[in-house]
């Protein structure tokens, strides 16, 4: 049976979405991949953008929702590979602000979360720009929610760590990976998979137990996605021996269990996407 209601989208011009003047940068977060995770704003933001500036991690299905014709510029940092320097991509809003047009910066995820629009959003503040920031679903938690892992239940904990797994190279700001541990809440690892063998040792080393529940979902939202299911112990072998590298979500704890109760009646909307 064919639905009418299939594919189609309500009339959203009664919710009157913020017109975009000349001159302004607006910093949308575009989601982890899937285009049905983009706000209503980003959307609104890409049909009226003279230019886009965008990361690695953005879908092309969602520039495809950009104004026809318009140009599209990849200004992507990716681990070890040669990516514009980030003091040259504020420098590069900055200008074409300057030149009058309306200047996209679609970042993966959340705008501010690890994604360095904080960083962005303060040199637009320093050269006077105005800016507005659209936040998107951040990519740990679509990711455990595409993998069937709810992120709390009151069963099993009351909060959740975001946090990075690519330390700052300056020692001072490494994450006391023990101190976490011992608070016994689930982890949740964004840019973890270099250091994947050296955290895992750090939990160990907090108190975690080796048979902690594991689970690493690579390309989250997309049609490719893949979870690995582990332990804390067997996780970074186990993820190497299956060829998972970034980009990948590592969630770390009881949370992580759920999955086998929810997964085999849980429709994915990653085959969706
Ligand atoms: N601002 C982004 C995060 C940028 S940091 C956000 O809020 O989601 C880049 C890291 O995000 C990657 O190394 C990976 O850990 C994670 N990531 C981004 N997109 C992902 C995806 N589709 N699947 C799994 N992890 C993803």
């Amino acid at each position: 049976m064919t639905d009418s209601a299939h594919n189609r989208l309500p009339d959203l011009t009664f919710l009157r979405l913020p017109h975009f003047p000349p001159g302004e940068v607006w910093l949308p977060g575009a989601g982890p991949g899937d285009p049905g995770l983009l706000t209503l704003h980003a959307v609104n933001a890409l049909a009226q953008a003279d230019i886009i500036l965008h990361d690695a991690l953005v879908d092309d299905a969602v520039l495809r929702l950009a104004r026809p014709g318009i140009a599209v510029e990849s200004a992507g940092k990716r681990g070890g590979r040669p990516s514009p320097a980030q003091q040259d991509i504020t420098a590069r809003l900055i200008a074409l602000a300057g030149q009058g047009l309306r200047v996209l910066r679609l970042k993966g995820g959340d705008p501010f979360v690890f994604g360095r629009g904080g960083e962005e959003a303060l040199g637009l503040a320093q050269a006077g720009i105005s800016f507005r920031v659209i936040p998107g679903v951040t990519a740990g938690l679509a990711g455990l929610a595409y993998a069937n892992i709810p992120a709390t239940t009151r069963a099993t904990n009351h909060g959740v760590f975001l946090v990075t797994g690519h330390d700052a190279p300056d020692t001072e700001h490494q994450l006391d990976w023990p101190a976490v541990a011992r608070t016994g809440l689930p982890i949740i690892i964004y840019m973890g998979m270099k250091r994947l063998p050296l955290i895992a040792q750090d939990l160990l080393a907090g108190g975690l137990s080796p048979g902690t529940p594991v689970a690493i979902v690579r390309d989250a939202t997309r049609k490719q996605q893949r979870v690995l299911m582990t332990t804390l112990e067997h996780a970074a072998a186990q993820a190497d021996a299956a060829g998972l590298r970034s980009p990948a979500i590592i969630a770390i704890g009881e949370i992580v269990a759920l999955r086998d109760a929810l997964a085999p009646f849980a429709i994915s909307l990653a085959e969706t996407s």
